[in-house]
């Protein structure tokens, strides 16, 4: 899939609205220690549905929602939007938002939707927020290190199948509540005889 604008809203250290073009071939983001160039990369994987305060560098996800200065008052909510288009060329746009004592909420092309569904978007895409495409600091080192299962995820996330994975669980689940559900119909059955 391809990005072409990401807005930031109150995430992080981006308190005011920020809009960025991601023009097609390479992009580099350069600035001074501090001014923010991991919390864009976090930014992407947070509207991709990470779910991990840890990743993100915080200790609870309403960490993410700008926190104030000295002269600044915090903000009650932190949102993303991440406009793009997958291989066939179809547009997108994910919005994920979350305020202060309400948790998360996403949107696809206008519509709600379950942090399930974005996360499954992105798998079909060949990527998300795990995706070893997001290359943060340490991130090199861990793959290097990283288990012959561990490099399977990749490769798999890589051959854009890891959204199978899901729905098979998924499948799998439902299979096993309908069996449940069949055997419990049968002792009702066996009752009525
Ligand atoms: P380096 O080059 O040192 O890796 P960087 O450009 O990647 O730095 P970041 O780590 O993205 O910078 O940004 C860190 C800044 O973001 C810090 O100044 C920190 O105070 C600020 N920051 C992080 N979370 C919040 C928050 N919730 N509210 C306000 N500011 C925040």
């Amino acid at each position: 899939m391809r990005i072409s604008k990401l807005r930031l809203s109150g995430f992080k250290s981006f308190v005011e609205p920020a809009t960025l073009h991601i023009e097609p071939g390479l992009t580099g983001v350069v600035g001074p220690n501090g001014c923010g160039k991991s919390n864009l990369l976090e930014a992407i994987r947070w509207v991709m549905g990470e779910n991990s305060p840890k990743s993100m560098r915080s200790g609870g996800m309403e960490d993410v929602i700008f926190a104030g200065t000295q002269s600044r008052p915090q903000r009650d909510f932190a949102e993303v939007v991440l406009q793009g288009a997958n291989d066939d060329g179809d547009e997108m746009e994910v919005v994920r938002r979350i305020e202060r004592g309400a948790g998360s909420a996403y949107r696809l092309n206008g519509s709600d939707v379950r942090a399930k569904d974005v996360a499954l978007i992105f798998a079909d895409a060949a990527t998300g927020a795990h995706s070893p495409a997001l290359v943060s600091q340490g991130k090199i080192a861990q793959v290097i290190a990283a288990k012959p299962t561990e490099r399977r995820q990749m490769l798999e996330e890589a051959a854009g199948i890891a959204g199978l994975h899901v729905r098979r669980r998924d499948a799998e689940s439902k299979l096993r509540q309908t069996e449940t559900n069949l055997e419990r119909l049968e002792d009702i059955m066996a009752g009525l005889d």
